[in-house]
């Protein structure tokens, strides 16, 4: 299905020599490997929007 309009992407991320999946996180506008983000079974790349430390953060406030 095309149509969609969504601006995040997968990209590649160097880590530790290695190259990961990554995606940016729409809160902190920064590229994380995926594993920085809770699955979300339709979310992009099977992840949220939001990375666990963005999400953690707004739980604590
Ligand atoms: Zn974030």
């Amino acid at each position: 299905m095309s149509g969609l309009s969504l601006k995040v992407k997968i990209t590649k991320l160097k880590v530790d020599g290695q190259w990961v999946d990554a995606k940016m996180c729409l809160q902190c506008k920064t590229y994380k490997p995926l594993d920085h983000f809770h699955n979300e079974k339709h979310g992009i790349g099977g992840k949220k929007a939001k990375c666990k430390k963005c999400r953690q953060h707004r739980y604590e406030s």
